[in-house]
C-alpha cells in the first residue's frame, strides 16, 4: 500500500469490493502504538513478539509498518483478498480510498462509486 498519503475530499463515496489490490502493492502499512497492541492481542501474541515478527521501521523511520512479503504484498493478506486481521486492521487500511488516496489510485482500486444515500 502506498505511503504517499493524501487528504481526500472525494464525493461520492467509494464502496470497497475487497479485491485485495491495495493489500498487494508495495509500500508502508503504518501501525500506531495502539494498533500494535490491538493487533497483537487479536493474534494472541505478546506485543514484543508481534513487533519482532510482523513489523519493520517505515520508510521515513518515524514509526512501524506491517512487514511486506517478498512479493510486496502485506504479511496479513491471505489468498487473493482475505485480511487475517480484518476485524482490527489499521486505520490506514480502513480509510482507503475515501479518507485518503494518491494520484492514480482509481487505476488500481476496484471500489464501486455509490451515491451518498447508498453509502
Ligand atoms: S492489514 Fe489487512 S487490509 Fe491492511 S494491507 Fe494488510 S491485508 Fe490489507
Ligand atoms: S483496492 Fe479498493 S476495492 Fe480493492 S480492497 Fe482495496 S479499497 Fe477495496
Amino acid at each position: 500500500m502506498s505511503s504517499a498519503l493524501q487528504e481526500s475530499s472525494l464525493s461520492p463515496h467509494y464502496q470497497c469490493v475487497r479485491c485485495g489490490n491495495c493489500c498487494r502493492w508495495p509500500g508502508d502499512v503504518h501501525v500506531t502504538e495502539k494498533e500494535v497492541e490491538t493487533i497483537a492481542a487479536y493474534l494472541q501474541m505478546p506485543v514484543n513478539e508481534f513487533i519482532q515478527t510482523s513489523t519493520r521501521l517505515n520508510a521515513n523511520r518515524t514509526g512501524l509498518s506491517i512487514i511486506d512479503k517478498p512479493n510486496g504484498e502485506c504479511l496479513f493478506l491471505q489468498g487473493v483478498n482475505v485480511c487475517r486481521i480484518q476485524a482490527v486492521k489499521p486505520v490506514q487500511c480502513a480509510g482507503f480510498p475515501n479518507v485518503w488516496n494518491f494520484p492514480g489510485w482509481r487505476e488500481k482500486c476496484e471500489a464501486v462509486e455509490v451515491t451518498p444515500d447508498q453509502a
